[in-house]
């Protein structure tokens, strides 16, 4: 489904989950909707951890079964990695090298899942930071092609968000993904970064990705989160992230 040349936004999705890790439908299932649906660029990109066991999450030992089920396909084989929080990415070098993306999501801090999780934050602004911390240092690692749901924060926070991603974190992260060639990614599913992100990576020339975050049939390419501002903020073409396997 992957195709040369420069595809219609609305014809790419980069994120999409499916039951090899929480996805409840099937590769065969989500390459049939995204046909139906006509998209044209399609990452499957299941969540892996090789670094300890998580539950819905693709082990080392299922990694190469996995791939070779995205090879049948006409897909980009992706996986989107934990960041933990001191910056380790859940996947080792050489296991990159199979993939066509690796996109870096972060989903807890100090054991705090950011999804279902009503622990107390007493210290927003010290949260946050953790934040800002562990993403830079994730792109360190040279392993990442993207930052997923880059401003997402847990749900107690969640409102507060405009407020605590000042533009100094903005700044601070969106400089880290120019000087190592990191992509963020517009996550329909959480719908962020908001404008100001994207305005901040525009300036920068950073590239913006675009992912439904899919875990339903129904999420595959729904992407209007990312195509609407895109087109409000007349994102120039040549910033649309693809990986780099397509060319
Ligand atoms: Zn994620
Ligand atoms: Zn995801």
């Amino acid at each position: 489904m992957s195709s040369r040349g420069s595809p219609l936004v609305e014809k790419i999705d980069l994120h999409i989950h499916t039951s090899f890790s929480d996805g409840n439908y099937s590769v065969e299932e989500a390459v049939k909707i995204a046909e139906i649906k006509g998209l044209k660029v399609l990452a499957i990109t299941d969540h892996y951890s090789e670094l300890q066991y998580r539950p819905n999450r693709i082990t080392r030992s299922q990694f190469s079964r996995y791939v070779q089920t995205l090879n049948s396909y006409n897909v980009l084989k992706g996986v989107e990695v934990e960041i933990l929080q001191d910056g380790t990415v859940s996947i080792s070098k050489k296991k990159v090298d199979e993939l066509d993306i690796i996109i870096g999501g972060l989903h807890s801090i100090n054991n705090i899942k950011f999804w279902g999780d009503s622990s107390p934050i007493w210290d927003t602004k010290r949260f946050v930071e953790k934040v800002r911390v562990a993403l830079i240092k994730a792109m360190e690692s040279e392993i990442l092609d993207v930052i997923a749901h880059v401003s997402w924060l847990p749900e107690i926070i969640r409102k507060e968000t405009h407020r605590v991603i000042t533009n100094d974190w903005i700044k601070s992260v969106v400089d880290a993904c120019y000087d190592w060639g990191v992509a963020v990614e517009l996550n329909c599913a959480w719908k962020v970064p908001d404008e100001r992100f994207v305005e901040y990576c525009v300036k920068k020339e950073v590239k913006l990705s675009i992912g439904s975050d899919a875990h339903q049939r129904s999420m595959i390419g729904k992407t209007d989160y990312a195509i609407n501002i895109i087109k409000r903020m007349k994102v120039p073409k040549d910033l649309i992230f693809l990986p780099t396997s397509l060319f």
